[in-house]
């Protein structure tokens, strides 16, 4: 039976990629990086890059995880605005935050534009407001954003949304030329492509069961590396059980409906639109004018028995006017969160690792994996500006951390409705 998270218009897009072998036997490389997504993919092309030997391992296959599966919204930053991080710690630290987390486009865009991976990028990404009071604290993060550190965006007033949506009634947003929105599935096989191209060997249906000192375990064979990348998100399961309780997978829907004919008068401008809520709508328009819309969380790992159906009630919420328009496609995926909404990224020993982007990881996981090959090659600098980013793990263990922090969640979500 086929996965019922899996059946996504990605992977009905995708381009041609051909399944790599199962890794069987030994070997001896520089590095080993466990999950094909887009931190592991790009960790690999950066360090093949520069020279090394590099084994990649996927469990399933290429851009299987939340990078195959995502909105595809290109959000410039991370989970905290600038004024948050500048205030907690202080200017200099907050100016190398920006400078990597912001400079993150750059590296996108290089990568795409370096390697040709047709991935439809479109520029433009619109944070809509769902009340008044977070269209002021929009405004002031944009204009401190603007002044402290040169960043420019647009404050969009209410009036003036129907430049980019009509409907959803947004209380003004913020647009944002410098973000955008791609097919991420394709941007993964681009990456894979170009790290195949600089020498990397793929293996799919490869999981690691173990790491165990310099050496990877999957079911048919090990093999040693001087270092290894753990790049598998939220499913890390007991590759590492320290690490995991640093992270716990929030279900995630996204649908997406028929070509649509009014396309350009939802979404005028064809920005990425994602609104203010704690649980919030995220959506956009493919390349051939279908809705992609992301709405509703799940705190367990069961999906709703009708994912489009789950989602809808959301679409509706936004557009009324699709109420019947039918949906093509409907999938899902966890996104690896952790307790403050920041990436965990580090050492333990010869292992480096990169998790937890909090659902702000389409930018910034290219930039991670960057970061993750220079710190093989021993230039720790940059990598350290985010490897002291503070972070703990889940309170209450293995048995009681997810029941914890759903209940943490679910007060968030119902902040939203007050
Ligand atoms: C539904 C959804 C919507 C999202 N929307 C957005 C968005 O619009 N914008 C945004 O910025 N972010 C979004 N995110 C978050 C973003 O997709 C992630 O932060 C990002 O893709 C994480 O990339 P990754 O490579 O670290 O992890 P993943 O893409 O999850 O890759 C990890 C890989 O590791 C593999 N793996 C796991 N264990 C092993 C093992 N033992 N051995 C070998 N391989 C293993 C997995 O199969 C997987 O392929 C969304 C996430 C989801 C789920």
């Amino acid at each position: 039976m086929s996965d019922p998270l899996n059946n996504s218009y990605y992977q009905a897009s995708a381009n041609a990629w051909k399944p790599q072998p199962v890794f069987n036997g030994n070997g001896q490389f520089d590095v080993a990086i466990i999950g094909g997504g887009f931190t592991g993919l790009s960790a690999a092309l950066a360090c093949a890059e520069k020279g090394l030997k590099v084994a990649l391992f996927e469990a399933q296959s290429i851009g299987f995880g939340a990078s195959g599966r995502n909105g595809g919204q290109l959000i410039p930053g991370l989970r905290w605005s600038m004024r948050e991080f500048d205030e907690e710690f202080g200017r200099e630290r907050a100016q190398a935050i920006f400078d990597l987390a912001y400079g993150a486009v750059q590296r996108v865009n290089r990568r795409i534009a370096k390697h040709g991976i047709q991935c439809d990028l479109k520029a433009g990404h619109l944070e809509a407001a769902y009340k008044p009071a977070h269209f002021d604290a929009m405004q002031r993060d944009a204009e401190f954003l603007a002044k402290q550190f040169g960043w420019k965006s647009e404050i969009v007033q209410p009036h003036d949304m129907g430049r980019h949506i009509n409907g959803g009634g947004y209380h003004g947003g913020i647009y944002d030329l410098q973000g955008g929105h791609f097919h991420p599935l394709n941007y993964a096989i681009g990456l894979a492509t170009a790290a195949q191209n600089a020498g990397v060997s793929i293996f799919e249906n490869s999981p690691a069961l173990a790491i165990e000192g310099n050496q990877v375990c999957t079911p048919s064979g090990s093999v040693s590396a001087s270092h290894v990348v753990l790049a598998a998100d939220s499913w890390m399961g007991d590759l590492d059980t320290g690490l995991a309780r640093y992270t716990i997978p929030i279900m995630n829907y996204n649908v997406a409906t028929a070509p649509l004919p009014n396309a350009v008068e939802l979404l005028p401008s064809d920005a990425a639109v994602a609104d203010s809520r704690f649980v919030l709508n995220y959506f956009r328009l493919s390349a051939d004018k279908r809705l992609i819309f992301g709405g509703g969380e799940k705190y367990v790992q069961t999906p709703p028995a009708d994912i489009a159906a789950f989602v809808r009630k959301h679409i509706v919420e936004v557009f009324p006017s699709l109420a019947e328009t039918p949906i093509d496609y409907a999938w899902g995926g966890a996104v690896g969160v952790t307790m403050n909404r920041l990436p965990h990224i580090g050492r333990k020993g010869n292992v480096f690792f990169a998790h937890g982007f909090s659902g702000h990881g389409a930018l910034v996981t290219t930039l991670a994996g960057e970061l993750l090959a220079e710190a093989v090659t021993g230039t720790m600098a940059r990598f350290d500006v985010f490897a002291n980013l503070p972070q703990r793990p889940f309170p209450g263990g293995r048995m009681l951390a997810r029941p914890l922090a759903t209940l943490g969640l679910l007060w968030y979500a119902l902040k939203d409705r007050l």
